[in-house]
């Protein structure tokens, strides 16, 4: 008989989709992508005691132009600011990177609940939303040549806990509404994302993998220690966005989050003592 929930059936009847459900979720994704199973997947859990202190990491310098911001789309997986990356006017350098990486967008991940949300996990612990800003090495000529390449990409994590409204965030939730549906996009400009992260940029860094599919072994991860704070009813706000597009039956964007991968040998740095 039918139960009082409703349950998504995203991916059921799907070939080629992936998503975050029992059908198509991180547990299925090795039977499209074997890399899956590769040697530098991510994210991880963060043991701090086993973080080793790099002298030899800079200190790492975003530099970004607000006025390079140019939209906000639902991918049906999370939803994305995408950023015009065509010159060098906002980059990332520093930290345990050699060269100069473009940003290309930031997303999110997050729970259904407060109890869960994150990717990256610290001792076990996770937070309720993890911010990614995702940007690609100019040694090669556009995002989509290095999204393969082993030092193509880096991603800097930047974990939400509960605590006061963020009033930079505020300005990201509020497009929310006009991309409640898989597919919708808008125009979003003049952000600088640098408001987004902490006041403190120490790191723990470690050689990974995109998070989603295709998985792609390509990143240079640099997870913020400080984490940036998220209000209950900011939180809801994310919870409002739907997975599905128009004139399927409505199902939440939660839990859009793939679980610790194998460290596998991998050693995690810090930027701090
Ligand atoms: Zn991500």
């Amino acid at each position: 008989s039918p139960s009082a929930l409703t349950v998504c059936h995203r991916g059921a009847t799907m070939s080629h989709g992936w998503g975050y459900g029992p059908a198509d979720g991180p547990d299925k994704w090795a039977e499209n992508f074997p890399v899956a199973n590769g040697p530098r997947q991510s994210p991880i859990n963060i043991v701090t005691k086993e973080a080793q202190y790099d002298p030899s990491l800079k200190p790492l310098k975003p530099r970004y132009d607000p006025s390079n911001a140019k939209g906000i789309l639902n991918n049906g997986h999370s939803f994305q600011v995408d950023f015009v990356d065509d010159t060098d006017s906002s980059v990332l350098t520093g930290g345990p990177l050699s060269g100069t990486y473009r940003l290309r967008q930031f997303h999110f991940h997050w729970g259904a609940s407060d109890d869960r949300g994150s990717e990256h996990y610290v001792n076990g612990i996770k937070f309720p939303c993890e911010l990614h800003l995702v940007h690609w090495n100019t040694k090669y000529p556009s995002f989509g040549e290095a999204a393969d390449k082993p030092d193509g990409l880096a991603v800097i994590g930047v974990f939400l806990k509960i605590g006061a409204a963020n009033p930079r965030l505020q300005k990201v939730l509020d497009a929310l509404d006009s991309i409640k549906t898989k597919g919708k996009q808008t125009t979003f400009s003049n952000f600088d994302a640098k408001t987004l992260l902490p006041a403190s940029l120490d790191h723990w860094t470690y050689e990974g993998s995109l998070t989603t599919p295709p998985l792609l072994e390509s990143v240079t991860w640099i997870v913020l220690k400080e984490p940036i704070s998220v209000s209950p009813a900011q939180m809801a706000k994310f919870r409002s966005l739907l997975f599905t597009g128009d004139g399927e039956t409505p199902c939440c964007m939660v839990d859009n989050f793939r679980p610790p991968q194998l460290l596998k040998g991998r050693h995690v740095r810090a930027s701090f003592k």
